[in-house]
């Protein structure tokens, strides 16, 4: 029988990262291995996840606001974290959201935007562990349009009173402060709300079908006053949010590969051991071709966020770069995991195995953060020229 190599040793990868680089996605993988993997069907079923312990396990491997400088973030590459987000989404795409979300969205937002009382105050905590943030842009009514926000935020006297409800929001039921984006006279602003503020209130979003091991909530703001100094100092219209959304963005480009490489894993595992008309079903040319197919999409995959990865650590990075990535790589994410998930026949709908929940997770994040639709509308105003989701 000839060699059998992993999915993404197949043209060498490794070979294309630094020792460092190597390093830390040894380090996340091992910490996934030992706090994540042997419980996350479990937490998934449930729809309960332990976010405070699993925040302070991620805390203390550098891995909140991992690619921020100072204020007790690790400073990591683009790439090193992008490869922390490959191993995390390995295993379940609600990991990896909360650390996007508390990396990418929240801390990004304060160490971006922020007033250096506000990133004093929230960022050591937050990179820690000890705090958990959320990010409030989209509404029960405006969505893929959060420029037509009805959220609102005006003046009383020096105060900020805040009103208006965001849906959809993750980590929102366990966060401590949320970055929350409203209209004001001036036009979109940000605000950093504690959470224990009087007349904000948090319910958790119930039947999820997708992403079950995150925590999603409402986020009802109900004339919530605010001091002066609540305000984000920096930002300035809707370019603000879209920006940390960039962020996060990138991260998923990496992330979604993840939940590939394990339903790859799974099935290329399941398909030699499984025996059907006297040979392992791995052996029949039909299963060789979804698995060769997958593999290369996932190589392509790699390649690109390596390739987009390189160019953020040159500042090089445009917002539509990221889109195309985001689009490719959760789009072919998505089908890898379908095609997968035939290989194994019946198990494939069973949690003992992880690729229909992979699967319907990806369903989320190919919908969150621009959904699919929304990144080719930006690719094709790249080709055209002409802005086709403009109101
Ligand atoms: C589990 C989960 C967690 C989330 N976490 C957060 C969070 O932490 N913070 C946050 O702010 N938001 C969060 N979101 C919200 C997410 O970003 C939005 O769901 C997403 O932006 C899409 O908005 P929508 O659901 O309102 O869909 P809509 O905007 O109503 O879109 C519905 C459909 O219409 C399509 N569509 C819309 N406009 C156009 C157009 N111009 N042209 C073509 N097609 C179009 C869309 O692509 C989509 O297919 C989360 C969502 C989920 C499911």
């Amino acid at each position: 029988m000839a060699d059998r190599v992993a999915p993404l040793d197949l043209i060498d990868v490794d070979a294309l990262h630094s020792e460092e680089e190597l390093q830390v996605r040894d380090v996340v993988r091992r910490l996934v291995a030992d706090k994540v993997r042997p419980y996350v069907a479990d937490w998934y079923e449930r729809g309960e996840v332990p976010v405070r312990e699993l925040a302070k396990d991620l805390g203390k491997t550098g891995l909140l606001g991992m690619h921020l400088t100072g204020y007790g973030c690790a400073g990591a590459s683009a790439v090193a974290y992008g490869l922390a987000c490959l191993e995390l989404e390995a295993a379940d795409s609600g990991l990896r959201s909360l650390v996007s979300v508390q990396g990418s969205l929240a801390m990004y937002a304060i160490w971006r935007y922020g007033s250096e009382e506000q990133k004093q105050q929230w960022l050591p905590a937050m990179a820690a562990g000890d705090a958990i943030g959320c990010f409030g842009l989209t509404e029960p009514d405006h969505g893929s349009d959060p420029a037509s926000m009805t959220t609102r935020a005006r003046r009383d006297g020096d105060d900020w009173i805040l009103t208006g409800v965001k849906m959809w929001i993750t980590n929102a039921p366990v966060a401590d402060v949320a970055v929350v984006w409203a209209r004001t006279d001036d036009g979109i602003n940000g605000f950093v709300v504690p959470m224990d503020t009087p007349g904000v209130t948090a319910n958790t979003i119930k039947h999820k079908l997708s992403l079950r091991a995150s925590m999603t909530g409402e986020l009802v703001l109900d004339g919530v006053r605010l001091p002066a100094d609540a305000l984000l100092p920096a930002a300035r219209g809707l370019k603000a949010p879209l920006s940390c959304l960039t962020e996060a963005r990138y991260g998923i480009v990496w992330g979604a590969l993840g939940a590939a490489r394990d339903c790859l894993h799974t099935a290329i595992d399941y398909a030699t051991s499984r025996v059907q008309f006297g040979r392992p079903i791995a052996g029949f040319q039909l299963t060789q071709a979804k698995l060769a197919d997958a593999a290369l999409e996932l190589q392509k995959g790699y390649l690109l966020a390596l390739h987009l990865g390189r160019r953020a650590e040159l500042g090089l990075l445009r917002p539509e770069q990221v889109s195309v990535g985001k689009l490719n790589n959760v789009r072919e994410a998505l089908a890898i995991a379908r095609q997968c998930r035939t290989i194994l026949g019946a198990n494939g709908i069973s949690a003992e195995y992880p690729v229909m929940r992979h699967a319907a997770n990806l369903e989320t994040v190919l919908t969150y953060e621009g959904t699919s639709e929304i990144h080719q509308l930006v690719v094709g105003q790249q080709l055209t020229g002409l802005a086709a989701f403009a109101s």
